[in-house]
């Protein structure tokens, strides 16, 4: 009976053979023993309740360290499971299958005029994926995902259906939100929504020096501001462009509700290729950013929502890839932070494309929190090699970083490459050990891996 429960739920989950898979950034092919792919909840329960080796679980996969995989594990491959199952405009909530991705969330609510209260600053990741790091987007007077999420549905290691959320089953709720796959399979997710607003962006260059203050006077209690980031400039690292997009009644300069799926970024691509060259950053600074910012721009925040990767592909080839790095420290210590930064990516001569300044309010109890107070971000993008030795260099360089964060009493974002020692992970997530608690009494066989918990967890 069971082998024949098995045989059907391969079939019908199209389960294919052993393969190699990797993720956006091309660095960690990892040959996991199959891929199966569910369009339904029963498939995902059996599968979990049936298979009896490891299983790691995959959105996206735009997560850059492995997060999605674990050596001879079987992915559950979340895209197929993506269906609206019920919404309501009224009270502004939507209730969707993890596999879903935040476009498909745009492209359904729009018409309503409804959009993501949180959501990343691009709509390719799936809701699954998003939640399990607890992603943030450039939403101002918001923060952490979890801040948005009103219950989720969990598979556990035994297959056990449980519905989580911060009333009911909150040790569930706060462990597998921002816990990388590791208490257990998402499912879905009730998620809240807001008003679609017209907004308008607006920039102004700054010392760096000046920028909290410019935070604290016109951004952090402005009614009007929705979307807010610095563009930090790594020519010096000391001028800001501070960019905020603010409510407004003003005529729509940019026409369309969403960004087109099928827009042509070649010109973009050829862009950002300069911005990465040798002289790419000063120019970007002095001539490319002053001209893209010059126009007015009127557009819809779900347009803005609906950034697609797509416009920095190819994000790897041959020899190289660009990749993200993010620290988080408290509000005060960001200049702090700034300063040491600076000193590490200089002494390594690190070639950074862009560093982005975001600020989140503080995260209202995960387990892996990484916004423990309201918090500044700093996202870092560059371009690195991929030989064994560039990369071991990459990894002097973080864990550098990593340290100066935790200077800062700040912490480092986990969907990256996996390059923290295990000191700093637990000193960088003081509740891991809660968490690993948890995992122990959930998944008492250590079913959900993957190269996070493969890295840390014991
Ligand atoms: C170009 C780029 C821009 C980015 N911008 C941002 C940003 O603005 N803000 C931000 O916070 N992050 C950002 N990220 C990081 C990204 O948000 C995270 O990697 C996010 O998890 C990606 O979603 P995904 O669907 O690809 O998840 P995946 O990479 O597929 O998975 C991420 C983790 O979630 C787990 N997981 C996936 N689905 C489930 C599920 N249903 N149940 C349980 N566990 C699950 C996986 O096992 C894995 O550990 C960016 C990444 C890239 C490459």
């Amino acid at each position: 009976m069971r082998l024949i429960l098995i045989i059907a739920l391969l079939i019908s989950a199209r389960l294919l053979a052993a393969e190699t898979v990797n993720d956006v950034s091309g660095l960690n092919p990892i040959q996991v023993q199959a891929v199966l792919a569910p369009t339904s909840l029963e498939q995902i329960v059996q599968a979990v309740r049936t298979h009896a080796g490891p299983i790691a679980i995959g959105g996206g996969r735009f997560s850059m360290g492995g997060q999605t995989a674990s050596e001879n594990a079987l992915q559950l491959d979340m895209r197929r499971y993506n269906q609206v199952l019920s919404f309501n405009p009224g009270e502004r909530w939507i209730r969707v299958q993890a596999g879903i991705t935040w476009r498909e969330v745009l492209e359904y609510i729009d018409p309503y005029e409804l959009s993501p209260l949180i959501m990343q600053s691009y709509a390719n990741f799936t809701v699954g994926g998003s939640l399990s790091v607890n992603s943030h987007g450039r939403y101002i007077g918001q923060g952490p995902l979890v801040l948005a999420v009103k219950s989720i549905r969990l598979v556990l290691a035994d297959g056990r259906l449980v519905e989580a959320s911060p009333e009911h089953e909150s040790e569930l709720f706060y462990g597998a939100i921002g816990g990388y796959g590791g208490i257990g399979v998402i499912a879905e997710a009730t998620l809240a929504l807001t008003e679609n607003a017209r907004l308008e962006r607006h920039s102004q260059v700054m010392p760096m020096a000046d920028y909290r203050r410019f935070f604290d006077q016109e951004v952090r209690n402005n009614p009007d501001m929705v979307m807010h980031n610095g563009i930090l400039y790594p020519n010096d690292y000391s001028t800001v462009r501070a960019v905020s997009y603010v409510r407004t009644r003003a005529p729509l300069t940019v026409k369309e509700r969403l960004v087109p799926a099928d827009r042509d970024y070649r010109l973009m691509r050829t862009t950002l290729g300069l911005v990465s060259s040798k002289s790419g950053a000063m120019m970007r600074e002095a001539a490319l950013d002053p001209l893209l910012y010059k126009n007015k721009q009127v557009q819809w925040r779900n347009h803005e929502a609906s950034l697609d990767v797509r416009e920095l592909q190819p994000i790897s080839g041959p020899g190289y890839s660009y990749v993200l790095q993010e620290y988080f420290v408290p509000e005060a210590e960001l200049d702090n932070f700034v300063v040491r930064m600076k000193t590490v990516l200089e002494k390594h001569k690190v070639k950074v494309t862009n560093i982005s300044i975001r600020h989140a309010k503080a995260d209202p109890g995960t387990l892996l929190a990484w916004a423990r107070g309201d918090t500044f971000a700093l996202v870092l993008y560059y371009r690195q090699g991929t030989s064994a030795g560039q990369r071991a260099e990459v990894a002097v360089w973080a864990r550098e970083l990593i340290d100066a964060a935790l200077r800062s009493h700040g912490t480092y974002y986990l969907p990256y490459q996996i390059l923290a020692s295990r000191e700093q992970f637990l000193l960088a997530y003081p509740r891991a050990q809660e968490f690993f608690a948890l995992k122990k009494r959930v998944d008492p066989t250590n079913k959900f891996r993957n190269t996070l918990w493969d890295a840390y967890y014991r």
